[in-house]
């Protein structure tokens, strides 16, 4: 818990420390920015490697194939992010992305709302228009530079990794590098390129989630109230048609209305199987954010699994190489996790950085810090993944037990502001989850359940 809090405290960055000449990051998505923000002040250049033409688009894009479904920002990722790009979040505002005041945000779990509000205020846009900000402050800092091409293996010898083999315009080539970073997406080969050389491939672990999305993108008069929704069902409600849904007022005055639905249930891709939905599973604020004109035809998209890449299990690895992002952790994205693990991995690798003597060393340490990211967002979305997936099985008493003791904690957010607080902190990546099981939380849960039994 300590390493989690020291690597999601959002301390300022005042000094660089040059441990590498050139660095080298394959993927230009927000793990990668990220990633190269932090080496700007650890390497004399860093050069990004990037497939998809990025110029100034804000629009999706074929790398990122997630980049229409709608994207929440967490407050731990956000805080990262003012941390490593001072100003962001009023950048963001002034082009258009929306500062959500907490007490306009409700979450809601089978419908029935938290007790509290978020004690902090949302940044709101779309995908392509968050990682637009983030990616022009990364190319503004002066040892970055891009180059568009498809990284297709890497240079090994003397126990490091020593450059990168990528392709551009048909053409083969090699970039020298000392150290070189792994942001290429939940596909990523890397454990491949790895085993081909004679190195360990980490071993993947999956957790089937067939989790179906579909958003909408609907006109939001400029005079109306801006609020925010996040709908879940739990997993006692695993029956229910729409698993959970997200409201949110982006860029360009519109609202980005996301469905979600399990295994065989798709969220239509018709607008009126949608809008259906809308009104008659869901809160009434989703009601609201589609009664405007649709912008665009709704966009789905299905992920079949939950998964992480055990880097921080491997003993032997070459030396000057890390993998970040969605490349080592892609959770079920309900639970928005992804953009806030990549500034944590991003903080993990500054915090790596600031220690190691020659960044050309294997980066065991540096797993082993970014683990305690991971292990933090698998726990909490798994946990809720594999209790929808096992509902009505037998289980192992320890397991019952932590299963009850989560509902317990789950269902006093919705009747006692303090549980909902500690939770809201928790599920925003600020607190580490090991904050909700202690015996003064586990209690007062227990008590606010008896006293004031949730709606449900
Ligand atoms: C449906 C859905 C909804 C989601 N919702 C949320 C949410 O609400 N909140 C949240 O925080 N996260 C969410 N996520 C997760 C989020 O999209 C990712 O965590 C985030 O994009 C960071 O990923 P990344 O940079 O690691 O990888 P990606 O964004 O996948 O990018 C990988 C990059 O690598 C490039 N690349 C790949 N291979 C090569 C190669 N060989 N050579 C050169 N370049 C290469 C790609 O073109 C791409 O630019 C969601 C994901 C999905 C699928």
């Amino acid at each position: 818990m300590q390493i989690f809090n020291a690597l999601s405290a959002a301390r300022p960055i005042e000094r660089t420390r040059i441990v590498a000449g050139k660095a080298v990051v394959m993927g230009g998505s927000v793990a990668g920015l990220l990633a190269a923000r932090v080496l700007a002040d650890h390497a004399e250049t860093v050069v990004i490697i990037e497939r998809d033409d990025l110029g100034e688009t804000r629009i999706p894009r074929p790398g990122v194939p997630q980049g229409s479904q709608s994207h929440a920002l967490l407050v731990g990722g956000l805080r990262q992010l003012e941390r490593w790009f001072p100003g962001i979040t009023a950048q963001a505002r002034q082009e258009g992305a929306v500062l959500l005041p907490g007490r306009e945000v409700r979450t809601y779990v089978d419908n029935v709302p938290q007790a509290a509000t978020a004690p902090y205020d949302l940044l709101s846009g779309t995908r392509p228009f968050l990682e637009n900000v983030i990616r022009r402050r990364t190319f503004d800092l002066p040892n970055v530079k891009v180059m568009p091409g498809r990284v297709t293996g890497l240079g090994l010898g003397g126990g490091r990794v020593q450059g990168v083999r990528w392709v551009s315009g048909g053409e083969e080539a090699v970039e020298d590098a000392d150290f070189v970073v792994d942001a290429m997406g939940r596909a990523s080969k890397l454990g491949d390129w790895l085993e081909e050389a004679g190195w360990q491939k980490p071993s993947l672990h999956r957790v089937p989630i067939n989790v179906n999305y579909a958003t909408g993108l609907f006109a939001r008069s400029p005079d109306a109230p801006i609020f925010g929704a996040l709908a879940r069902r739990s997993s006692a409600f695993a029956a229910a048609r729409t698993a959970g849904g997200a409201v949110s007022p982006v860029e360009g005055g519109a609202w980005l209305v996301m469905l979600g639905g399990y295994d065989d249930d798709r969220p239509n891709r018709t607008l009126d199987g949608f809008l259906l939905r809308c009104r008659e599973d869901l809160p009434p604020a989703f009601a609201r954010a589609v009664a405007g004109e649709p912008l665009k035809p709704i966009a789905t998209y299905r992920q079949a699994d939950a998964r992480r890449r055990d880097y921080a299990g491997l003993t032997r690895l070459p030396g000057g190489l890390v993998s970040v992002g969605d490349a080592v952790a892609s959770f079920n994205p309900i639970y928005g996790q992804g953009i806030t693990s990549a500034t944590l991995h991003a903080s993990s690798l500054s915090a790596y950085l600031w220690r190691t003597p020659d960044a050309r060393m294997p980066a065991h340490e540096f797993f082993d810090l970014q683990q305690v990211i991971v292990d933090a967002a698998w726990q909490l979305s798994t946990a809720a993944d594999l209790a929808r997936q096992q509902s009505g099985a037998v289980l192992p008493v320890r397991r019952r037990l932590a299963r009850w003791i989560g509902e317990q904690i789950v269902d006093a957010s919705l009747a006692d502001e303090t549980i909902s607080r500690r939770f809201a902190d928790v599920t925003n990546m600020t607190a580490h989850p090991a904050t909700l099981m202690t015996p003064a939380t586990v209690a007062r849960s227990i008590w606010a359940n008896r006293h004031r039994p949730a709606a449900r």
